[in-house]
């Protein structure tokens, strides 16, 4: 699956605003985010949870329309 694109972004637990992480130092486990809207601190590890959920969905769905499109394929 080469031609997979997945985008997943990190929101703000506050007000759901997409986090722009701070590109001078990477974020660690325990690290806390700032929102830029709301300047609530947002839980690195919290964050992250929500995202990997939000991206498994993501892929699901991709994937399960990759199966289907190859299956309509198959009996063309
Ligand atoms: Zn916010």
């Amino acid at each position: 699956m080469d031609d997979f694109t997945l985008t997943i972004e990190l929101k703000c637990l506050f007000c759901d605003s997409v986090l722009q992480g701070d590109t001078e130092k990477e974020l660690e486990s325990g690290d806390m985010i700032k929102c830029l809207e709301c300047e609530e601190l947002n839980d690195y590890d919290s964050v992250l949870d929500i995202a990997k959920e939000e991206g498994l969905e993501k892929v699901k769905e991709q994937a399960l329309g990759e199966v289907t499109s190859r299956l309509k394929g198959i009996f063309k």
